[in-house]
């Protein structure tokens, strides 16, 4: 028998909070829309575009501040934008209030422009870059949010092929009953409990027990040897990183 994984109870604790989560109201990623759709993460393809490129548009300003993460986060009040340097413990908050009736990606914009703007009028005075850079980091320097919350965790995550997505959803398990001690037990009860509809000796239909052996059978295989994905986010926070030089949505 497998012991329980550091991994595992890391994931168990994840599914176990998003699934909280996931009883509330979710709301789009990228403007903070309510009502969406099930399974949704974005109001539209547009909202979610424009936000990706207004924070690509950012990086030009996180480079200048060399930082090694920064988090873009959004109220109703404000816009955020994080950065913690690479060498600095601390962090500049550039913040920005909200423009009623526009969306969030749209005052990051005018919050990144603005600071951009400063940048050159203060390389101007004092022809120095990295002064320039010190004195809007300096200006927006806060003790009040500590370095270690815009540092992404690894997260991780079980991964599945199409083929045992399939596989799982024909054996009517849930990815959370998989990630508990008695996985394969759970396995074997579900393909028990179908065998005893599906078996043609019983009335059943016999390409659909075919299916649920193979299903059986794969998912078998996949709890004697489970793949993860990591995947380096922050929860309700937009997050970047340096060493990438790449934004991740929020988990
Ligand atoms: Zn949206």
């Amino acid at each position: 028998m497998r012991n329980k994984s550091p991994e595992l109870e890391i994931m168990t604790g994840d599914l176990i909070h998003s699934r909280k989560a996931g009883r509330k109201k979710r709301k789009c990623l990228a403007c903070g829309a309510n009502s969406l759709k099930a399974g949704r993460r974005y109001c539209s393809r547009e909202c979610r575009e424009h936000v990706l490129w207004v924070l690509s548009l950012s990086k030009g300003l996180l480079k200048v501040f060399n930082a090694r993460y920064a988090a873009f986060s959004f109220n109703d009040e404000y816009v955020m934008l994080d950065v913690l340097p690479v060498w600095s413990k601390e962090i500049s908050r550039f913040q920005y209030r909200r423009t009623s009736g526009k969306k969030p990606a749209e005052d990051l914009k005018s919050l990144v422009l603005k600071s951009a703007e400063e940048w050159y009028r203060i390389i101007d005075e004092k022809n120095s870059k990295s002064y320039a850079s010190l004195f809007l980091l300096k200006k927006n320097h806060t003790t009040e949010i500590p370095a270690e919350s815009i540092k992404p965790d690894r997260k991780i995550k079980p991964r599945f092929s199409k083929s045992e997505k399939e596989a799982l959803k024909f054996l009517r398990l849930k990815i959370e009953e998989l990630l508990s001690d008695g996985h394969v037990q759970k396995i074997r009860y579900s393909y028990k409990r179908l065998a005893k509809i599906y078996h043609p000796d019983v009335g059943g239909d016999e390409e659909k027990f075919k299916k649920l052996n193979e299903a059986h059978h794969q998912m078998l295989m996949w709890a004697e040897n489970p793949q993860f994905t990591a995947r380096k986010a922050l929860v309700g926070t937009w997050s970047y990183d340096g060493s990438t030089n790449r934004w991740t949505p929020p988990l």
